[in-house]
């Protein structure tokens, strides 16, 4: 169809002749003069490309209206039309734009604008090369979705804005976070508005303002500490690029804004070149810049479109004079009259598409931009810089890379000097021992000083150290909703980076950026050391168990008996006495139920004994029992060993549930830190209750530091526990012999340095981090705060003493062995006594001697106990027998004298 057209326009073509001159009329306001300028110039660069418009010339006829003054604007419309325009231009300012309007849409003449119009309906004479504010706010949304903002601050100047920027509005949904809507004032001082954002603690900012109030209200924003590294702006305005930033450029600000022309563009370069050179030469004053770059700020959209307007009008004319007679005749406004030719060339403008300062030129049905680019700028320290494109098919397309933009973060850093806030916790932040005073960052030592210092070396940035007020990590407040700590510094801004034992926490990290963690941790128990048992005078009874001994003296006595009642059975025990006769009266067993004993306690106590049992099933119980007194005594004496060198301890807690489980021991944490906040947010019923009973506790369990819960143990004496982080009670057994952990750890995390929410220097921060990481220095560090520096190791050479002299036993530890083998010898010479006694009266009795003869018989039996021994008379073991009346067991010799009556 379009080839058709074309075919038709070009075949025809050579019939018909415009005009030689045809008049354009442009209405422009006093004030805008860049306007007049470049719709003169555009038509001074149509006149001269005559591939243009080969067969006419244009003629630029200017009235300048007031903005305000549309009755004016009429008449000065009405004017140009007696002269005989083929088209107006223009005017800027909406209610006069309205009258020219419908006078241009009676008339049938087209009207060529170039201003913001919201109107969704356009009128048909109208061509606007704006982009509708519809297509544009879209764009606002996709860049506002890209950057992932979840609340924002739109600061508007008229409702013009409002209606700019409706579709973000609308896009924000209600689950979201609240976006709020402020107005700037008439007045021109911005700050106390400002200052209310700021307290709002918003850094996302969405500002709709003519676009020479954007450097006043940024200048003022800065003046109240608002164009920091974490705020970002995007302003809506198209001509960002004709504003002064200079002055922002290296405060680290996010500003980005959208625009239609692309001062970079080798053609739009060409043609503000030629348009100041050509100026210039006529003499005509125009505050141009003094290099190519500053010229560009010159240029704005609506100028720029201007010039496209009129090679659009001169483009469509020349197509329409292919297909048709055109003639331009006066035209009354008193009079109902039309020109034939006006719709004929507005429906030729809307097809047409042609490529102009500002883009691809072409119109959708409705007679609306489309198909448009828009550029996404940034201001960098190098000024606006593109880094990518907004189209309405395929919406935001960033062409610069990640890696570029890091390594443009990492260039800020350089020479920036951040201000870095911590608390005094050892190790890793405190101060330094001098004897003169120190100030600045001099002041403090500690493995977070250090860190911060391994980091800025690789980055390049300096640093300043400053307390947090309140000393605190940083919880948040339910009842006022607040901060407070490391964390309020970072959200306030008074900080750019927070470092310390500070925990990622899920509550911390919705309101700030964490970088990786450079230290990973988890919660444990200090407690004091258990107590060293006094030792125990009966410990060599320990290795086995009561149950055990008792078994094994029934063992003894079984196998005893057992070993008795056999050896009578079995025929192969009974012997013939030694030294007797040949044919003996009786025969012996040497198994007497104590001989009996006597030959199991010999095995079983490792020594024997000269009784041997000869009989297969004797020796079947005897070989048994040796195999049981061989495991059994290896068993003690291997267990023995263990229990006599280690130190007994008493400690009535051995992990966290221990503590859960009792009440008298006290625990707590630290107030307002993770730890708490742990035990406080945790679902698992053993840590509840834990924190119930914390709560509940009084005087208070929670501490406002760590020191003081170190100290609060020692004086606890046993009394009280503190829930603390691995590292810390890591640190603190290091050097306080007394402490220790008990049990395990709780949980897992890690600590990581913090900064305010949207920090653009997380991923470089995080990068260094890893990079100390890899290459070891994390770990020099631990070891340096941790063992050497502070008194570090002291506990070590307590440990490696006390186990030196862990192998020597004392007495204490084995008096028991001696006071049983006293115990066994004191009733070794009462039953001797017994014995003793015994066996005189059965002499006496058998001798049928007196009562008083009993005594004298003891005392000679005693008598001849004590004279020394003389051959074989003396008291030694002798084997006999017995007469018929005693069975024909072996006797032990008592006395010879008395034995062999
Ligand atoms: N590291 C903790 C925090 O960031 C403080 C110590 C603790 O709670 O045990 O809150």
């Amino acid at each position: 169809m379009k080839g058709n057209v074309i075919f038709l326009l070009l075949f025809f073509g050579h019939l018909y002749a415009l005009p030689d001159t045809i008049r354009i009329g442009g209405l422009f306001h006093p004030e805008d003069d860049k306007q007049e300028v470049a719709f003169r110039y555009a038509v001074e660069r149509v006149n001269a490309d005559r591939a243009v418009l080969p067969r006419a010339k244009l003629l630029a006829q200017v009235e300048t209206i007031s903005p305000q003054d549309s009755f004016h604007a009429s008449k000065r419309v009405c004017h140009l039309l007696r002269s005989g325009v083929a088209a107006i231009f223009g005017p800027q300012s909406a209610p006069a734009a309205a009258h020219v309007q419908s006078i241009c849409d009676t008339m049938e003449l087209p009207h060529l604008e170039t201003r913001w119009d919201y109107r969704t309906r356009r009128e048909s004479c109208l061509v606007n090369l704006y982009p509708h504010p519809a297509a544009l706010s879209r764009a606002y949304v996709d860049l506002v979705r890209a950057w992932g903002w979840k609340s924002f601050t739109i600061v508007y100047e008229n409702s013009d804005g409002l209606v700019r920027l409706q579709e973000l509005l609308k896009a924000h949904g209600p689950t979201e976070l609240p976006v709020s809507v402020r107005q700037l004032p008439d007045s021109h001082d911005y700050r106390p508005l400002l200052k209310q954002i700021k307290n709002s603690a918003e850094s996302h900012i969405v500002l709709d303002c003519a676009t020479e109030r954007i450097r006043d209200v940024l200048q003022q924003a800065q003046q109240i500490g608002m164009m920091s590294d974490y705020h970002s702006y995007l302003v809506t305005s198209l001509d960002l690029h004709s504003v002064d930033l200079e002055e922002f450029k290296y405060g680290g600000t996010n500003i980005t804004a959208l625009r239609l022309l692309d001062p970079e563009r080798a053609d739009v370069q060409r043609v503000v070149r030629d348009w100041v050179y050509e100026e210039a030469r006529k003499g005509r004053k125009l505050q141009l810049g003094h290099s190519a770059k500053d010229n560009m700020t010159f240029i704005k959209t609506e100028t720029a479109l201007m010039y496209d307007a009129v090679h659009l009008f001169a483009k469509a004319l020349h197509d329409l004079d292919t297909s048709q007679q055109i003639d331009v005749r006066p035209l009354s406004c008193e009079a109902e009259d039309t020109w034939p030719h006006g719709y004929s060339l507005i429906n030729y403008m809307k097809i047409v598409e042609m490529k102009g300062l500002t883009g691809v030129i072409k119109f959708d049905h409705q007679g609306f931009r489309s198909d448009f680019t828009l550029d996404i700028i940034e201001l960098t320290r190098d000024g606006l810089q593109k880094a990518g494109t907004w189209n309405s098919s395929e919406g935001v397309n960033y062409t610069r890379s990640y890696g570029e933009n890091q390594k443009q973060i990492v260039e800020i850093l350089q020479n920036k000097t951040l201000i870095v806030t911590t608390i005094l916790s050892a190790p890793y932040c405190m101060r330094k021992e001098a004897s003169e005073k120190l100030t600045g960052n001099a002041q403090f030592e500690g493995y977070a000083i250090d860190l911060i210092h391994e980091i800025s070396k690789i980055l390049g940035f300096n640093y300043t150290f400053k307390l947090a007020p309140d000393g605190r990590y940083g919880s948040f407040h339910r009842e006022t909703k607040e901060w407070d700590g490391m964390i309020r510094e970072l959200l306030e801004q008074r900080a750019d980076l927070a470092i310390a034992d500070l925990t990622i926490t899920y509550d911390r990290e919705q309101v700030v950026d964490f970088t990786m963690p450079f230290m990973n941790l988890g919660i444990s128990v200090l407690y004091r050391k258990p107590i060293k048992q006094p030792p125990n005078l009966f410990s060599f009874l320990s290795p086995l168990s009561l149950d055990v001994w008792i078994y094994m003296a029934t063992a003894y006595l079984g196998v005893s008996v057992l070993l008795f009642i056999l050896a009578r059975f079995s025929p192969y025990e009974w012997d013939t006495p030694r030294n007797c006769l040949d044919e003996p009266p009786v025969l012996e067993n040497q198994f007497t139920l104590l001989n009996s004993l006597w030959f199991t306690i010999g095995s079983l106590m490792q020594q024997g004994s000269d009784i041997a049992p000869k009989a297969v099933s004797t020796r079947m119980v005897a070989g048994m029992w040796w195999f049981f007194t061989l495991i059994m005594i290896s068993s003690y004496t291997a267990n023995l060993a263990a229990f006599l060198t280690v130190e007994r301890m008493d400690s009535p807690i051995e992990s966290a549930e221990d503590l859960a489980k009792q009440t008298k021991i006290k625990y707590g944490a630290l107030k307002g830190g993770s730890t708490a906040a742990f035990f406080r947010d945790s679902n698992f019923s053993t840590y509840q209750r834990m924190w119930s009973f914390m709560e509940s506790a009084r005087p208070t369990v929670f501490t406002s530091s760590n020191k003081e819960g170190e100290e609060r143990v020692m004086r606890g004496k046993g009394s009280y526990a503190y829930l603390m982080e691995s590292t810390t009670i890591e640190y603190v057994i290091e050097r306080n012999c007394d402490l220790t952990q008990v049990g395990g750890m709780l949980d897992s995390k890690g600590y990581g340095i913090a900064m305010p929410p949207n920090s653009p220097y997380r991923t470089a921060i995080s990068g260094a981090v890893l990079k100390l990481q890899e290459e070891g220095k994390l770990h020099i560090l631990k070891t340096k705060w941790w063992k050497e520096k502070r008194g570090g190791g002291s506990c070590r050479d307590e440990t490696s003493k006390s186990s030196s002299t862990a192998n020597e036993l004392g007495l204490a530890n084995v008096g028991g062995v001696f006071v049983v083998l006293m115990g066994g010898m004191g009733v070794a010479c009462v039953i001797a006594v017994c014995e003793f006694v015994w066996k005189s009266r059965k002499v006496a009795v058998d001798e049928r001697k007196e009562e008083a003869s009993l005594c004298s018989e003891m005392a000679s039996e005693l008598r001849s106990a004590l004279k020394c021994p003389s051959g074989a008379g003396g008291g030694g073991v002798t084997g006999g027998t017995r007469d018929g009346a005693d069975s024909p067991y072996l006797h032990y010799g008592f006395n010879t004298k008395s034995q062999l009556h």
